[in-house]
């Protein structure tokens, strides 16, 4: 684990959603990244992002790997967070029919999430809940 992603759990330990920011040219990254995607800068500095999020597509997992066998079936959001970086998760509030769920997402129904942490394995970690 690099000392960055090794900062940004215990972060999540301590109840804060934070990610790297480019002073260069502004970018937020969620979760963090040492070296900026917009503009190849190195000097970021930590900042506590929203928390809000947008959804771009919903899939059910069914058959995840070993470490979230636990918890399926879920849905599974691909979502950017206000502050502009991709970040996807565990949906946490969204379960049923997957015809009635999508029938939701395309009406535009889910597209607002907030982002909260769970300790899931050990592990803070944030997952999506619609609201
Ligand atoms: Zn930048």
């Amino acid at each position: 684990m690099t000392a960055i992603t090794k900062q940004w759990y215990d972060y999540l330990e301590e109840g804060r959603l934070m990610g790297l920011k480019c002073k260069k040219c502004g970018a937020v990254h969620f979760p963090p990244f040492p070296i900026c995607r917009e503009c190849s800068g190195t000097d970021m500095e930590w900042v506590e992002i929203s928390g809000e999020g947008h959804l771009d597509e919903i899939a059910l997992v069914t058959a995840p790997d070993q470490w979230f066998e636990q918890y399926a079936p879920y849905y599974y959001a691909y979502a950017h967070v206000a502050e502009g970086s991709v970040f996807e998760s565990m949906l946490v509030n969204v379960e049923g029919d997957p015809a009635d769920v999508y029938e939701q997402f395309l009406a535009g129904k889910l597209d607002h999430l907030k982002l909260e942490i769970q300790k899931r394995d050990g592990y803070s970690y944030p997952v999506y809940r619609c609201v």
